[in-house]
């Protein structure tokens, strides 16, 4: 449903307060939130579950994220206006939103077809300009790099050097990075050519990362 109305406008209010009091301190991160209408992204049935804060099944077995791992992720990133990022794993379209609606130009990259349809037309039905890969993104985009910031929303095996390595100094790469039924959330900065400082940040549950660095292909 690409219809906004005040009672949705009011359940986001509500969402990005609920967001806040996990924990979630950026202003800009919570406005967005609170601006996006999450609903435009879920599957039309289930309009009426969009402004919880959980994650939804969409087409290919995938999940649309929980709404606190959107922010979660998009305020470690800090992400500023201008900045070119890199999303592996465009899902429903919802963080590409998030991102764009921050100042980010945006690449995202997704390996299930149907998805990265949907999304695309989604994005220009909506005024987004968003740049949308087919693909398998467990590789980075090299021929695209470098990014400022790099985004992964599947579960990785291994933090992925290759990734890391597509950031430009002072970068940032979030990921959730361990086995199939729990991930940290891992922050890296990219210090120096050679230099890279990581971080923890909570406990998650992903689907899979899938492709050549991925779990499976
Ligand atoms: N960011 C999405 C959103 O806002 O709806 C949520 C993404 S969902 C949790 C993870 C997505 O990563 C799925 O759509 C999945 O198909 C995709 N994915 C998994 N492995 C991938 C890979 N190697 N390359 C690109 N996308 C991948």
């Amino acid at each position: 449903m690409l219809k906004d109305t005040y009672k949705l406008k009011g359940q986001r209010t509500q969402l990005a307060k609920e967001i806040k009091n996990l924990g979630i301190k950026s202003p800009t991160v919570l406005k967005a939130i609170a601006a996006v209408p999450r609903h435009f992204f879920f599957p039309n049935d289930f309009v009426d579950k969009a402004y919880e804060n959980i994650a939804f099944p969409i087409e290919g077995g995938q999940t649309i994220s929980q709404p606190y791992t959107v922010a979660k992720q998009t305020e470690l990133l800090n992400i500023q206006a201008g900045d070119k990022v890199l999303e592996i794993g465009t899902g429903s379209g919802y963080q590409s939103a998030i991102l764009k609606v921050l100042g980010a130009d945006v690449y995202t990259i997704e390996t299930v077809k149907e998805l990265h349809l949907k999304a695309k037309a989604l994005f220009a039905k909506l005024g987004l300009e968003v740049h949308t890969i087919l693909g398998d993104g467990s590789k980075g985009i090299p021929e695209l790099a470098p990014f400022d910031k790099i985004i992964m929303t599947a579960g990785a095996p291994s933090l992925l050097k290759l990734l890391t390595e597509q950031l430009k100094i002072n970068g940032k790469l979030v990921a959730p990075v361990g086995n199939l039924d729990v991930q940290k959330m891992i922050l890296v900065t990219r210090n120096g050519d050679k230099k890279y400082n990581e971080t923890e940040h909570g406990k998650f549950n992903f689907v899979p990362l899938t492709g050549t660095h991925g779990w499976h292909n």
